[in-house]
């Protein structure tokens, strides 16, 4: 038995099938992400050459905040296939292991099973009997000549990457190297590596630890200068003034601070990072969709806001009429009930750029709790 091996984790799907805000790879195994936890468990194992990781491209920068050392985070393409052609790109070890992250559980024996046979043929495959009587339409099948697929597989590379040439999709490696002439061996593989497809396989996570009951908290700053003959948008609403804010985008300088304050307790930088105000993509960009778009993200890495706290302090406009109905709009958009946002508005005694009426400036504070999937078992 020798080879050099690499492990290669596809974890850049989208979770389409999965019917939940949090994308699978992003459920969370105390404060570690799955595809991290995922990771580490096999890269314990040990003896991979390299170990990659493939990812969507938007969450790669957020991705490299977990990354275990020595783990090289790539971004995905559109179809697995894809990911994997991406991924392979980084590998040159005889052998690749390639597993999905959905496939969560996988355990070591399997793993000795599969790495044991290596070089027995060009793809070697974990597979399940078929126990249940099964039909073909109406008609019975042979049970024992059907096998049901799992991962991780073990691949001669050289192979695997040639086979990749190809543009016909496959949903495995062992049926495309099979298409492709190579030869596979199957190996027994285990009942309980059930993989997460549907939000109910929830139920299949049992060698994952519960989400951390953790509190994170973030501020966001912000401050945006008067221009007159601009709609002012504050809170997600317009404030009925004959002047708005000079900015990029519409200037709501609350959802901007909101904004930074949720992406602070997510540890997921600022809100210049995700939407830079020289591309014009922005340019006078409804805030109220930044916000959404964020809300989306961070839905998908398995968070949930408990509640959040605005300052706005202003000289000018009056906002006393309005901190209710903002108060409403930015609960909605956050995804909690009104009763955990809070809206208050300063002025600044005449004091400094906002006393003289120049700007506004707004601090806000929010926090996030992990989506409990346990929950859902
Ligand atoms: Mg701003």
């Amino acid at each position: 038995m020798s080879g050099t091996i690499s492990l290669v984790i596809l974890a850049a799907g989208r979770s389409s099938r999965f019917g939940r805000p949090v994308a699978k790879q992003w459920l969370r195994s105390g404060d570690d992400p799955l595809w991290q936890v995922v990771t580490e468990k096999l890269l314990a194992y040990g003896g991979f050459e390299r170990c990659i990781v493939t990812t969507l491209p938007e969450d790669a920068s957020y991705m490299k905040h977990y990354a275990p050392e020595g783990v090289t985070v790539v971004k995905g393409g559109a179809e697995r296939q894809d990911s994997l052609r991406l991924a392979l790109e980084h590998v040159t070890s005889e052998y690749v292991l390639v597993t999905d992250v959905a496939r969560a559980c996988v355990d070591e024996k399997l793993l000795g099973r599969l790495l044991a046979e290596r070089g027995r043929a060009d793809c070697v495959v974990p597979y399940l009997p078929v126990v249940d009587t099964t039909l073909l339409g109406s008609e019975p099948v042979d049970r024992d000549a059907l096998k049901r697929i799992q991962t991780p597989q073990l691949s001669r590379t050289a192979l695997l990457k040639s086979a990749l040439k190809s543009d016909r999709l496959f949903t495995d490696e062992s049926t495309l190297i099979a298409a492709h002439g190579g030869t596979v061996h199957y190996v027994l593989g285990d009942e309980a590596a059930g993989k997460l497809t549907h939000g109910g396989d929830i139920r299949n996570l049992g060698c994952i630890k519960p989400p951390a009951i953790h509190t994170l908290t973030g501020n966001g700053f912000d401050v945006h200068a008067f221009e007159e003959g601009r709609e002012m948008k504050l809170g997600g609403i317009t404030i009925e003034v004959p002047y708005g804010f000079k900015a990029h985008s519409d200037g709501d300088v609350a959802i901007h601070a909101l904004v930074d304050a949720l992406l602070g307790a997510a540890g997921a930088g600022d809100i210049g990072e995700l939407f830079p105000d020289t591309d014009e993509a922005f340019k006078g960009a409804d805030s109220a969709q930044l916000l959404d778009a964020v809300m989306v993200r961070l839905e998908r890495y398995g968070y949930e806001v408990v509640n959040a706290d605005v300052t706005i302090m202003a000289q000018a406009p009056r906002l006393g009429d309005y901190k209710e109905q903002m108060r409403v709009r930015l609960a909605k958009l956050l995804h909690i009930p009104s009763s955990r946002m809070n809206v208050k508005a300063t002025t600044t005694e005449k004091l400094g750029f906002v006393g003289r009426k120049e700007g506004v400036a707004v601090m806000a504070t929010a926090t996030l709790k992990y989506f409990d999937w346990m929950q859902e078992r």
